[in-house]
């Protein structure tokens, strides 16, 4: 699949309205892509592997949405074959008291990946030009000093997030009002869904254009060439997951892993223990 129209290009003005919540092209339905689904899944363990002998790089997947768009079962899917031992999965809610008493970057400082690991942000420091720009009190309790506190925090922010070292990939997943509504109403309606749902959802769903024009200009000015932004899909669940899992492996395969070759001491080290278990009695 030609992936290129979800990613956010460098310099450009992003315009949600540009991008189609409902897009599934090439494909027409979900019977289709449940069998491309589950290749990628199978090639993204062979990759993981790879990452994971080779311990030099460290993958984070970034993922940020509005309520119900997604999230959740867009990692579960598409992380479904990883190795368990090779990723590390941090969902990050309000700060803590501890937390605030830190500058913002330090929590998710400490959950970065380890080398050879996949790490999964689901939330980010991207709430901090997000929902810290849509609730102007959530920025009063971060003790900020004063000067700091002027008309380029914002600038300062997006400065800060896009110098980073690890490979990152950042997905928003791109879910329309009207989809949201639907499943809102259907966590309401299911039972087995209940706990999904928090009524405050529908006081940050009444703001639904404050966190557009947010996130546009977080996306606009956040995507660089080595950590950039994919607006993805997110009315057709099996398509958000097929587009994930593939941007996922060209991540991955843009690193050139490869399992380490053994040395020469080495060759002889398994040399001399093929002759030690042949020898046994
Ligand atoms: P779901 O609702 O699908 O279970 P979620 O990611 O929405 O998942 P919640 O516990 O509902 O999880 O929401 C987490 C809340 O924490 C969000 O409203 C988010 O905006 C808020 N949050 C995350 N990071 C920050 C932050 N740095 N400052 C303030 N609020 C934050
Ligand atoms: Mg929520």
């Amino acid at each position: 699949m030609d992936t290129s129209r979800f990613r956010v290009r460098p310099g450009e003005q992003v315009n949600l309205r540009r991008y189609s919540p409902v897009d599934t092209s090439p494909l027409k339905n979900k019977r289709k892509a449940a069998g491309r689904l589950d290749r990628g899944i199978e090639r993204l363990a062979v990759l993981q592997e790879k990452l994971y002998a080779q311990n030099r790089w460290a993958v984070l997947l970034i993922f940020q949405a509005m309520d119900a768009a997604g999230k959740d079962s867009a990692i579960k899917h598409v992380m479904s074959g990883l190795n368990p031992q090779g990723t590390q999965v941090y969902s990050f809610k309000r700060p803590s008291d501890e937390e605030l008493d830190h500058d913002y970057l330090w929590r998710t400082n400490k959950a970065l990946p380890e080398r050879g690991r996949i790490g999964i942000f689901n939330r980010s420091y991207y709430e901090e030009v997000l929902v810290v720009r849509v609730h102007p009190d959530v920025l009063n309790r971060q003790k900020l000093p004063a000067p700091l506190v002027t008309k380029y925090l914002w600038r300062d922010r997006y400065d800060d997030i896009t110098r980073n070292g690890t490979l990152v990939r950042k997905f928003f997943l791109h879910v329309s009002k009207e989809e949201q509504r639907r499943r809102f109403l259907e966590r309401l309606d299911d039972p087995s869904k209940h706990w999904k749902f928090a009524a405050a959802d529908l006081d940050e769903r009444d703001r639904w254009d404050e966190y557009g024009r947010a996130y546009e200009q977080a996306l606009t000015r956040t995507s660089t060439r080595h950590a950039p932004w994919y607006i993805v899909p997110a009315d057709h669940k099996w398509f958000t997951r097929l587009v994930i899992a593939e941007l996922v492996i060209q991540a991955l395969e843009s690193l050139d892993l490869a399992v380490p070759a053994a040395t020469r001491p080495q060759l002889d080290a398994l040399a001399e223990a093929r002759k030690r278990l042949g020898s046994e009695p």
